[in-house]
């Protein structure tokens, strides 16, 4: 790895989605902050994983010990964004004992009895995990709003329920990290075609993915809105260009580190007597 590797402008600056975002003027081909060479992403990838995964182990200890703090982190994107590959290539980099993952899809007959945020709720990281979502709650103002599935009213009330139902989570010690993953229109052709070609991708293929391509300017705007109204202070929205994917699994990796650092987290100290045990196992057999 070269000493040039590196981020220039910190990813949790360089990708946040602050006040005056504009999806419309956004590259999905770009690497926001990252000077680094592509063919080095890899080993340092590698060296930030371990590093995340010290850092889940000492939140894991804290959460063995009475903690009650956790991380979540939420991916969003279009089909072929390269969520399930966030998931794989950095969230694999950590222990999986420590990980709570939840993959999102069509609300199913039992979570459709209850308000959307139950399923969500239900799903939050226990103390001392890695919660991972892949989907979440912004289904229902993303595929709800495009697809109209339910009235304007309904889904337009759902922003403020959310930053509320964030807040909460937040101040029960959960620090958010949400990433929407974009990437581009012909990234995303080019990906599906090499789900049509590859027997071993056609698991991946829904016919149904072409439709939705369809809507693709419904969908930009239904992201807009989300990042316009729940891009907030406690849980604010990080956005990814994932067109070249090793940039979007570096800069995931940044993000979800930056938030552990946040943490200040140690090691739990012992809660019995370290030398008196000592004592006591010295004193036993070999
Ligand atoms: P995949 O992530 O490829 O397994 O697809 C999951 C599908 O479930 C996507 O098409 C999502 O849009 C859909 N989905 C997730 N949450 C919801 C929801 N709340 N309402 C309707 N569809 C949803
Ligand atoms: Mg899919």
């Amino acid at each position: 790895m070269s000493t040039s590797d590196r981020w220039t402008t910190p990813a949790h600056e360089a990708l946040r989605a602050s006040e005056g975002f504009r999806l419309a003027d956004f590259d999905p081909t770009g690497k926001p902050g990252w000077d680094g060479k592509s063919k080095h992403a890899d080993a340092h990838l590698a060296q930030q994983g371990v590093l995340l995964s010290g850092l889940q182990e000492r939140l894991f200890a804290e959460g063995r010990s009475d903690g009650k703090r956790s991380v979540l982190l939420v991916l969003q994107g279009m089909d072929t964004s390269g969520k399930g590959g966030v998931v794989r290539h950095v969230v694999g980099m950590v222990d999986p004992q420590g990980v709570q993952l939840t993959a999102f899809g069509v609300p199913t007959e039992e979570e459709r009895k209850h308000p959307y945020l139950w399923r969500i709720e239900n799903a939050l990281p226990q103390p001392g995990k890695l919660g991972v979502f892949d989907r979440s709650h912004y289904e229902d103002v993303l595929v709800v709003r495009v697809h109209k599935l339910v009235p304007p009213k309904v889904w337009g009330a759902r922003y403020d329920e959310i930053n509320e139902f964030e807040a909460r989570v937040v101040a029960s010690g959960t620090t958010i990290v949400k990433v929407a993953l974009m990437v581009s229109s012909a990234e995303q052709k080019k990906r599906l075609r090499e789900r049509l070609e590859r027997p071993d991708k056609y698991w991946k293929y829904n016919p149904g993915d072409l439709d939705e391509r369809l809507l693709w300017p419904k969908y930009a705007e239904a992201y807009q809105a989300v990042f316009d109204r729940t891009s907030t202070d406690v849980a604010p929205w990080f956005v990814v260009p994932a067109d070249r994917k090793w940039y979007a699994r570096l800069a995931v990796t940044e993000l979800l580190t930056h938030a552990f650092k946040g943490l200040d987290l140690g090691w739990p100290p012992a809660d019995f007597d370290v030398a008196a045990e000592m004592a006591r196992l010295d004193a036993q057999q070999p």
